[in-house]
Order: structure tokens, then C-alpha cells, then sequence
């Protein structure tokens, strides 16, 4: 249900910036999901193709979902750092739980330069629209 949610927000979203272009046919719609997002990609494109009929504007769209890569930066020394330096600090396993249970990451994660598991995520969380093609 969290992705219905995710998708009615991308919808509503497209249709106000498409209202206030005063556009009236939307080609595509690129939308970046960050990568500590917990989503099912399958079931968030699905939710968006559900809700695509409901509105006329978009019968026609093809709607890209990236993933937004996550990135970290250390409140110790400053080093920004990726999901897989985390996930190479762990073992196999903790890796897997962290890459399915991504709000694990700050209770695992340590910064790959000095140790220390005060850092900031400046990406990767959140769905945002990046792009709107429409005509
Ligand atoms: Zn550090």
C-alpha cells in the first residue's frame, strides 16, 4: 500500500506541473526512487500504470523508474561514501539484511575512512519526479 501512496503523490505531482504548463498529452515521466527507499519497484510501476487511466492526459505515458543511488557523508571527517561501502564492511548476510531492510544501514554502517557511525544520508531516500516530457 506504502507504493499505491508513493504513486498517487508522482500522479498528482505530474498532473499540477502539466496543468501549470498547460499541456495536455504527457510522453513520459521519469521518476527517481532512492535507493534507501523501501519499495517494490514492480509493484510501484504497477500502481502507476493502475492510476495512468484515471486521467486522460496520461494514456499515452511511459513512465521510467531509477533508482537514486544513496550517499553518505561522514559528520567526523567528511568522507562521502556509497550504499556499497557499506554493504562491503558487512558479511554476506548483513549485507543481504541491509539491502532489504535498508533503515538497517545506520545501525550497521561505519564510515569507511575513520570508523565512526555518525554520518549524514544526503541521497537516496524519497521519490521524487526528475523529468517530465509532455506536449
Ligand atoms: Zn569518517
Amino acid at each position: 500500500m506504502h507504493e499505491w501512496a508513493l504513486a498517487e503523490g508522482v500522479i498528482e505531482t505530474v498532473i499540477q506541473s502539466v496543468n501549470a504548463a498547460e499541456k495536455n498529452k504527457v510522453r513520459e515521466v521519469v521518476v527517481a526512487v532512492g535507493q534507501l527507499q523501501q519499495i517494490r519497484r514492480e509493484t510501484f510501476e504497477f500502481s502507476l500504470r493502475e492510476m495512468m487511466p484515471e486521467n486522460p492526459v496520461l494514456a499515452d505515458t511511459r513512465f521510467v523508474v531509477e533508482i537514486e543511488p544513496a550517499q553518505f557523508c561522514c559528520r567526523r571527517c567528511q568522507h562521502p561514501f556509497g550504499f556499497e561501502a557499506i554493504a562491503e564492511a558487512f558479511g554476506e548476510d548483513e549485507g543481504e539484511a541491509v539491502h532489504f531492510i535498508p533503515e538497517l544501514a545506520h545501525a550497521f554502517a561505519r564510515c569507511p575512512s575513520c570508523g565512526s557511525a555518525d554520518f549524514d544520508v544526503q541521497s537516496g531516500r524519497g521519490v521524487r519526479v526528475t523529468s517530465i516530457t509532455a506536449e
